[in-house]
């Protein structure tokens, strides 16, 4: 483990629209937080981003010494409800193993969103908590908000007083009067205003998820579990929240009002990275214009997402068409290919000073400024260059540390795995290159019967595959492209 040094990283901070120093709350360690997935479909492109984000921010963080505590939720209440067909009496009539057990959905894709990020090298958060398993707390910041004059209950169902929290807004900059627009809570009881949104919903007869509560059998509102579940684990302040730029209104905004509201100093700085395209359009699963993880890992290895994800910065939109994640997955090859030919030049040997300095210190510079993963990885670029440059009269030591600042900036920091597909690679090419060589005997062969049709032929076909066949004094020569 390096030794802890305050570092110089800077993070672009929503509520202020400026980047600030990341200036941790307890020295020495960093405490995250992330709003995580809602469990009830399969995991799709637009999940991907955020975790890989944060993923690579911790290490990032852990590369300087610091202690990084994860936090990220997993929604799994609150959503879930009967099919909309299914009439009340049927259902109660049904055995219990037939009916839909929403646990039994939250369950399947809560592993299939962790499946995914694994395959996505994207390490488990420190702690994952989950709605349903924090119930009692939520009632309990709901009872302190109504003690705080913040909240009022109609008909069993609680909600924020939305006129009565002057702060409304903070985090989104929206003007109140905008505020009535886009609120998409659920009206149920009569609001006191169209901006009050719901803590705690009373539940309808055929409502699956329940609990009990002060205010009779309900659910909690969906903004109320980040605000308890993310200071339960970081502390009342805690360093960073980060999430889609589509949750900062209203989502964040209620996160904020509702902790603000009982005293709590909340997150210090909010980080909110931007949308995908698909071939230039927004990706929408109701317009049915997205892609499930699953498919794209059929097309591409997931190790090249990762890394396409990181080549565009967190705050742009990323475009992930096919071509984008073809452009990604030959770049990634360069630098494996890079690293493998400096690994086979170490030989083993221990790392001496070389050449690799120039590139950690301009990646250092590029992640400190906002996580620009872009510029980090131009600068790995540049290694790779300067690898090939340099390869042939450096010593093993210097090719050692060349490799070792791969390993670290693109395998560790990064998450990008450097094997794998350079192995796999590495493997195909063995059999290319033994099968070249059968071609070229038939090749000589043809040639001493002085067959020069067949042999031209199949020189010819060689060529076309990208196989280059070059006649020198000592014999040919076979070079793939
Ligand atoms: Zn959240």
């Amino acid at each position: 483990m390096v030794p802890f040094r305050p570092v110089p990283l800077v993070l672009h901070d929503t509520a202020t629209k400026r980047k600030r120093p990341f200036e941790p709350v307890t020295p020495g360690h960093a405490g995250l937080y992330s709003c995580g997935p809602t469990v009830y479909s399969e995991p799709h492109l637009g999940h991907a981003r955020g975790p890989v984000v944060f993923d690579v921010l911790r290490s990032w963080l852990e590369h300087q010494g610091y202690r990084v505590r994860l936090v990220t939720n997993v929604t799994d209440v609150g959503h879930l409800t009967d099919d909309a067909d299914e009439g009340e009496d049927k259902l109660a009539k049904r055995a219990a193993l037939e009916r839909l057990e929403p646990m039994e959905v939250a369950e399947k894709y809560f592993w299939a969103y962790f499946d995914a990020m694994a395959r996505l090298n994207v390490r488990r958060p420190s702690v994952v908590p989950r709605a349903t398993g924090h119930i009692p707390e939520q009632i309990e910041l709901v009872e302190d908000l109504i003690a705080a004059g913040l909240a009022y209950e109609r008909d069993g169902s609680v909600y924020f007083d939305v006129g009565a929290w002057s702060d409304y807004g903070e985090l989104s900059g929206r003007d109140p009067s905008e505020l009535v627009e886009g609120t998409r809570v659920e009206v149920r009881g009569d609001k006191k205003d169209p901006r009050d949104f719901a803590l705690w919903k009373r539940a309808e007869p055929d409502h699956l998820m329940r609990w009990r509560s002060p205010w009779g059998e309900g659910f909690p509102g969906w903004h109320l579990e980040c605000s308890v579940m993310s200071t339960k684990y970081l502390g009342d302040e805690f360093d960073v929240h980060g999430g889609g730029l589509d949750l900062i209104f209203p989502h964040h905004e209620c996160e904020l009002a509702q902790a603000r509201g009982v005293g709590k100093a909340f997150a210090r700085t909010w980080m909110h990275w931007n949308m995908m395209t698909l071939d230039g359009e927004k990706m929408s699963k109701s317009k049915g214009h997205f892609v499930t993880l699953a498919e794209l890992f059929e097309a591409f290895e997931p190790a090249v997402v990762r890394f396409h994800l990181l080549r565009s910065h967190y705050r742009s939109v990323s475009e992930f068409g096919e071509e984008a994640l073809l452009g990604s997955r030959q770049g990634l090859h360069r630098l494996r290919e890079a690293y493998v030919a400096l690994v086979d030049a170490a030989d083993g040997a221990e790392p001496e000073p070389g050449f690799a300095d120039e590139a950690r210190a301009a990646f250092a510079a590029a992640m400190d400024d906002d996580l620009g993963t872009p510029q980090a990885i131009a600068a790995l670029f540049g290694l790779a260059k300067e690898a090939h440059r340099r390869l042939p009269s450096a010593t093993p030591g210097q090719a050692a540390d060349a490799a070792e600042a791969f390993e670290t900036l693109l395998g560790t920091v990064l998450g990008v795995e450097l094997e794998g597909g350079a192995q796999a690679d590495a493997g195909a090419r063995e059999r290319l290159a033994g099968l070249a060589e059968l071609v070229l005997e038939q090749r000589e062969a043809a040639r001493a019967r002085r067959d020069f049709a067949t042999a031209d032929a199949l020189r010819d076909r060689m060529t076309a595959l990208g196989i280059d066949v070059e006649d020198t004094p000592t014999g040919p020569r076979v070079r793939i492209r």
